[in-house]
């Protein structure tokens, strides 16, 4: 198996590097990562400046690894469309320092690296840590190469993503991984007026999630649980349920 690995918190970020290293037993790894970290940039695409492209070497001389001053889509596109020769059978991105529960995958550069995968038809996993302290990245790692046994078995639809967030437990901890549904995040910004040294006024976005009644069965629930939380996702955004009303509206 060939795969592509990639994520929105940069090169150098160990649940990268803990990926990477743990998914080496499957085959061929491709690492294609931002230099920088590019955390909540969602699915954007960089078409007016020039993207540098670097490789790197990476302590196993056996995985090809490139950093792109780009997006994580941007990342995801170049592997497949021109850095990577052949086929790739699997886009894994992550681990991400953080959960990507909800509709936060809306934001989630993790989720969008994954979500190029799929719009390649390629299947596609992201996977992200609950907890934005430092922490062993090897559970969450484990539990992906779980997923990716499972996943080379079954068939995911074309399109299709795998949105697993694993609590921050040790593996003895951890509990069992639970098919979900979004869930739906909400914060509450804050957004602190600064000045900076010349007396402009800046803003800082910061603030706190509340998150309301969510269902027993949504992913945001099943994390808080301690349980893996695995969601299909797709990104036909369509909402079927008033397709029929809207069609009655008097707008031709
Ligand atoms: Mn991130």
């Amino acid at each position: 198996m060939r795969i592509l690995v990639s994520n929105d918190d940069g090169i150098n970020a160990k649940g990268l590097r803990t990926l990477w290293k743990s998914l080496t037993q499957f085959g061929e790894v491709f690492v294609i990562a931002p230099d920088q970290e590019r955390s909540g940039t969602s699915q954007a695409i960089t078409v007016h400046h020039p993207i540098r492209v670097d490789e790197v070497l990476l302590d196993d001389p056996k995985v090809k690894a490139w950093k792109v001053a780009g997006t994580p889509t941007d990342c995801v596109k170049m592997g497949l469309e021109t850095l990577i020769d052949g086929p790739i059978d699997l886009v894994v991105s992550g681990i991400n320092h953080g959960p990507n529960l909800g509709t936060d995958v809306l934001y989630s550069g993790t989720v969008s690296a994954a979500i190029e995968g799929a719009l390649h038809d390629i299947p596609a996993i992201a996977v992200s840590l609950d907890t934005w302290h430092d922490y062993d990245f090897q559970p969450a790692a484990d539990v992906t190469v779980r997923i990716i046994k499972e996943v080379q078995k079954k068939t995911l639809p074309p399109r299709t993503l795998l949105n697993v967030n694993v609590p921050a437990r040790p593996t003895s901890e951890l509990g069992a991984i639970e098919i979900t549904i979004l869930g739906y995040r909400y914060y509450q910004n804050t957004f602190d007026k600064r000045q900076d040294p010349w007396g402009r006024t800046y803003y800082w976005m910061g603030g706190e999630i509340l998150d309301g009644d969510n269902a027993a069965e949504t992913d945001i629930r099943t994390v808080e649980r301690g349980a893996i939380s695995v969601t299909p996702v797709h990104f036909d955004l369509t909402h079927y349920k008033i397709l029929e009303q809207v069609k009655s509206w008097q707008l031709k």
